[in-house]
């Protein structure tokens, strides 16, 4: 096996990084051991005629200039500014909670923000310095919400009570005062016109670049001869063949989809529909056909099941789990000419453009450093006076 840059995983992490070294006139080697590309944003169109996600949906957002002008390279976007609805008490209400929320839950006629700051300010706790997600949330918006929306969600998801969690996983979801019912607020929020995995292709695609799928690096690696620089973007515990996991495991959670077709036009009025209550176990259904208003004859949904076992889809944002990935990162950092890069490599809950951007800085990095490096050698050769 002869090549410059070896990378493993055909994600964003993976991709960007062969795409950059592949434009340096690198020979890239992308190996998956899935077999396809687009890693966990994986689209396809199903025998409905459907895009949909294999691995949850994908929604893009980023107010960082640099990775939207990197993305729009590989595809054409249309605009998708995300909603989500969660079932409460037998209503759909809006999540971020906002003015409407408060109104439909708790009977109220807010209709200013001056009226909504004053009802978050008698129900939410002083707390200054929220420690944990529990904290987090009591802070912003009390305990009738926290219980209603957020408790049981949390524990469905992470099989953690957000008081397990840092405060940084819950404070993903903001509080609005007014009435915008978008999920995220960033300049920039949009669908690839043809779905994640043909931009994938696109970006794949310089001839620079070999992709070998169905390829376990694990199964290989004694085959891997010479080559300059290795990328891995896998979970980090499996590099190191989980040497530190064995009393400690570094948790990650999964995620069951059970998929059903519905014969009819449309299941829910939104794309997703969050369930933060106990009466059902998944914690969202997902119906892929309002993504770009797809049309189709009948709809398919998607229940979402958080469990423990299984593909490692989110990282766990937690001190043990910190520490536990710290002791794997020294290690990491000891090895010469092989990169950790990505939310798994990393051991961070990234959104999908910090995974851009995580990808991008890197390479920057790294090709600084070289430059710089040929720049002393050149320093060195010059004759002195
Ligand atoms: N969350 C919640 N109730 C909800 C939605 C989210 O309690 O209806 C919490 C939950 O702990 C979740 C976190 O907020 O993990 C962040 O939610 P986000 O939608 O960002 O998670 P993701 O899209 O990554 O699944």
């Amino acid at each position: 096996m002869k090549t410059d840059i070896l990378v493993v995983g055909a994600g964003i992490s993976g991709a960007v990084i062969a795409e950059r070294y592949a434009s340096l006139g690198k020979k890239v080697l992308v190996i998956d051991k899935r077999p396809h590309i687009a890693g966990y944003c994986y689209d396809y169109v199903d025998e409905n005629g459907i895009l949909m996600s294999k691995y949850g949906a994908h929604l893009f957002h980023t107010n960082d200039e640099s990775v939207w002008e990197y993305v729009n390279r590989f595809s054409e976007w249309y605009k998708w500014e995300h909603k989500v609805l969660a079932r409460v008490d037998e209503k759909l209400v809006p999540i971020p909670v906002n003015i409407d929320t408060v109104n439909l839950l708790f009977n109220q006629s807010i209709s200013s923000e001056a009226e909504m700051k004053k009802w978050l300010e008698d129900h939410r706790l002083p707390i200054e310095n929220p420690q944990n997600g529990k904290e987090a949330v009591l802070a912003k918006v009390g305990p009738e919400l926290y219980e209603k929306m957020f408790r049981h969600y949390t524990k469905k998801q992470w099989d953690k009570f957000p008081e397990e969690l840092h405060a940084s996983v819950l404070n993903r979801i903001p509080v609005r005062t007014n009435k915008d019912d978008r999920y995220f607020s960033d300049k920039y929020q949009a669908l690839p016109s043809g779905g994640y995995t043909q931009m994938f292709e696109k970006i794949l695609a310089h001839p620079n670049i070999e992709v070998r799928l169905n390829t376990d690096y694990f199964d290989i690696q004694d085959e891997i001869g010479d080559c300059s620089k290795l990328f891995y973007t896998g979970p980090i515990d499996r590099y190191f063949d989980f040497k530190y996991s064995i009393k400690e495991k570094l948790e990650y959670r999964s995620i069951n989809f059970v998929k059903e077709t519905i014969d009819q036009e449309y299941f829910q009025e939104n794309s997703v529909v969050n369930y933060p209550g106990t009466e059902v176990d998944f914690t969202r259904i997902i119906e892929y056909k309002h993504f770009g208003h797809q049309k189709a004859p009948n709809t398919v949904i998607v229940k979402e099941y958080t469990v423990d076992s299984g593909e490692p889809f989110y990282p766990v944002p937690n001190q043990r789990n910190q520490e536990i990935y710290e002791r794997y990162r020294k290690d990491a950092e000891q090895l010469k000419n092989i990169y950790f890069v990505g939310r798994l490599a990393n051991y961070k809950y990234f959104n999908m453009d910090q995974a851009f951007k995580n990808a991008l800085d890197l390479f920057h990095e790294l090709e600084i450093k070289r430059k710089e490096r040929k720049r002393n050698k050149r320093n060195e050769k010059l004759p002195t006076n």
